[in-house]
């Protein structure tokens, strides 16, 4: 297939095209967070702001040993809480959100985490991409995360111009098949991490060079590149 064909595709078909090329390049996409619990998981996504996953399953394992219950985190002190997480950098912030959602969850969830994006964007330091993490990961609901990556590889590959998070999630829900939301996301950070980075896409070796328009990165390719 050449360019113009795959210009020709459909967005929904296109979509469909990218995500079994993905699927076949990263069959081991998945969260990259280490936790046992949905609350785990949901303490971690806090951490993970402005934070590699990979510094988060460092600082995990000692906060999850010394504080084990949701209640034991609800009655912590923060400035223990700071201690350990603080290599995850806006240490205060992130202590204070996960203190103060295990509260919340004690006082109107009953000690457990909802089910319910609404429910969960409710919570201290969880906003939209935090709750499709935990929904998605925890309980198998699909729930389509855009973060700075995703949003970066949904506009390069040209399926929306919107730099809104909100606005991407909802014009990548109308042509990624419910059923993939959860992987979709998986599926794009990793191809981030491997072939498209901020800085440096590496379209010439990039599994769906085919079907990706390139949007404003082209200009950083030589002409032969591009053919
Ligand atoms: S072709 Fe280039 S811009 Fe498109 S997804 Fe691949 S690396 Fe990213």
């Amino acid at each position: 297939m050449n360019k113009a064909d795959a210009a020709e595709l459909s967005q929904t078909k296109r979509m469909g095209r990218i995500l079994v090329l993905l699927e076949k390049t990263y069959p081991e996409a998945q969260c990259s967070l280490d936790y046992q619990t949905p609350f785990q998981l949901l303490v971690a996504t806090i951490l993970s702001a402005q934070c590699t996953d990979k510094r988060v399953n460092q600082v995990t394992p000692e906060l999850f040993s010394r504080f084990q219950t949701i209640q034991a985190v609800a009655a912590a002190r923060i400035s223990e809480v700071e201690r350990i997480i603080r290599s995850t950098g806006f240490y205060k912030n992130k202590a204070k959100a996960i203190v103060g959602a295990a509260k919340k969850l004690i006082a109107d969830h009953g000690g457990g985490v909802p089910k319910t994006l609404e429910e969960l964007v409710k919570l201290p330091g969880v906003g939209r991409k935090t709750a499709n993490v935990v929904l998605g990961n925890a309980f198998g609901v699909p729930g389509l995360v855009v973060d700075t990556h995703v949003g970066r590889l949904c506009r390069r590959m040209g399926f929306t111009k919107f730099q809104d998070p909100e606005k991407v999630e909802a014009a990548m829900e109308k042509i990624v098949p419910r059923s993939k939301w959860s992987e979709f996301s998986h599926l794009l950070i990793f191809h981030g991490r491997e072939s498209c980075s901020a800085r440096r896409p590496l379209c010439k070796e990039c599994c769906v060079s085919r079907y990706c328009p390139k949007v404003g990165v082209i200009a950083a390719h030589s002409p032969k590149e591009e053919e």
